[in-house]
């Protein structure tokens, strides 16, 4: 692992512009290439060829996607060779673990979970975090000199500047733990920490249903509510690591204590936690999440109306912030979100209704395509993001010796 990979030559310089775009777009042509480097054809032939003898670029035989017209042959298309470079992602939920080994094009390749109390057991959270990483490494056969790091999703506030959480009242076991620092110390391996929502923001950004999109609020409904950003293609954290946090904006001014101090925030009346309460209420039973992810498919009246009235809710939290931010797309993800359109379509109602109209015609609101997947493959990518200079470096190293 390279930290440091020093300075580039001009062809080198050239060469990592290549590597970056194919980095986020994957399946592009030479001539598409050519435009997004601003680099001449012959130029990103040349400098193709060259990555190609090295292993970090490989050709598409078949498009991915049928065209839209036949226009004779179809173009050759490109991509970085997904082995050249592998990350782990590491989600800590409040009462899960998981564990995914990345390779470049985000496909997993080995990957584990388990459930743990994360928000009071620290120690024994990282202690378990670092088995399910070894286990996971060992089970996929990745050789060292191809993996790059560790990424990390917490369920709390992080200030990347420091590495330190703003843990008080929303993970109160983790005061005073640098968690990077611990995993690190636990896995020799270089560890990088995110907030959770932040990390699925990334997640949807880099491998899902936010690709290519510069301007994008990812939410995610679950245990709490959070609100990943990116702004001009990059994460936007706010001066100390807090922003987004939409899951405390105040929704009822009279309403409930919420964990975080404040009367009546958007997570006491929209969580999958508060919406289950509802129903507890109504019905004096326990209400686990499957089982009014359940109740909604069967059509449960009450259950239908509790998630839809959260959805509403949240769609005029989010209003807010695309009469803000102007975004192009919002993702919706967390446990929530399985409910599809029971909870989608007054959500989508809410954001129209309650956003200026140049903004309310911009933005389009969908469901995540990563599921509950899209913090874990955030976190890596977090961490596959340094590829492209990596690789870049690599193939310098290796023409340096020939
Ligand atoms: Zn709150």
């Amino acid at each position: 692992m390279s930290e440091d990979p020093g300075p580039l030559g001009p062809r080198q310089l050239n060469r990592l512009r290549v590597i970056e775009a194919l980095y986020h777009h994957p399946a592009t042509s030479r001539t598409e290439l050519a435009r997004r480097t601003g680099l001449s054809r012959a130029t990103v032939s040349s400098l193709v060829d060259d990555l190609g003898r090295a292993g970090v670029v490989e050709e598409h035989a078949v498009p991915p996607e049928p065209r839209a017209r036949n226009t004779g042959r179809p173009p050759v298309l490109l991509s970085l060779a997904p082995g050249a470079a592998f990350a782990v992602g590491l989600d800590f939920g409040h009462q899960h673990i998981r564990v995914a080994v990345c390779d470049l094009s985000g496909e997993v390749v080995a990957d584990g979970w388990s459930t743990s109390e994360v928000d009071y057991a620290p120690v024994e959270s990282l202690d378990l975090a670092k088995a399910l990483v070894r286990k996971a490494l060992s089970s996929s056969g990745i050789t060292r000199d191809r993996l790059l790091g560790v990424g990390m999703g917490l369920a709390a506030p992080v200030n990347v500047a420091t590495g330190e959480l703003q843990a008080d009242g929303i993970l109160p076991g983790w005061h005073g733990i640098h968690p990077a620092a611990e995993m690190q110390a636990r896995l020799g391996l270089p560890v990088r920490l995110e907030n959770d929502a932040n990390a699925g923001a990334l997640g949807e950004k880099v491998f899902g249903a936010g690709r290519g999109t510069g301007e994008m609020i990812y939410v995610r409904l679950s245990a709490g509510i959070g609100a990943g950003l990116i702004l001009d293609g990059r994460p936007y954290r706010g001066a100390a690591g807090v922003a987004g946090e939409i899951g405390h904006v105040l929704t009822v001014p009279d309403g409930l204590i919420c964990r975080c101090g404040n009367r009546g925030c958007l997570e006491t009346v929209a969580s999958p936690v508060a919406v289950a309460a509802l129903l507890e209420r109504s019905t004096g039973r326990p209400v686990s999440l499957p089982r009014l992810l359940e109740l909604v498919s069967q059509g449960d009246r009450g259950a239908r109306r509790a998630v839809a009235d959260a959805g509403e809710a949240v769609g005029r939290a989010i209003s807010a912030l695309v009469n803000l931010l102007n975004p192009e797309l919002v993702v919706i993800g967390g446990d929530l979100a399985a409910a599809g359109a029971v909870l989608l379509d007054p959500l989508k109602q809410a954001v129209q209704r309650h956003s200026v109209a140049p903004a309310a015609a911009a933005v389009q609101v969908t469901a995540g395509a990563l599921g509950d997947r899209a913090e874990v493959l955030g976190a890596a990518a977090l961490i596959l993001a340094r590829s492209p200079r990596v690789l870049a470096q690599r193939v310098a190293d290796q023409e340096a010796v020939t």
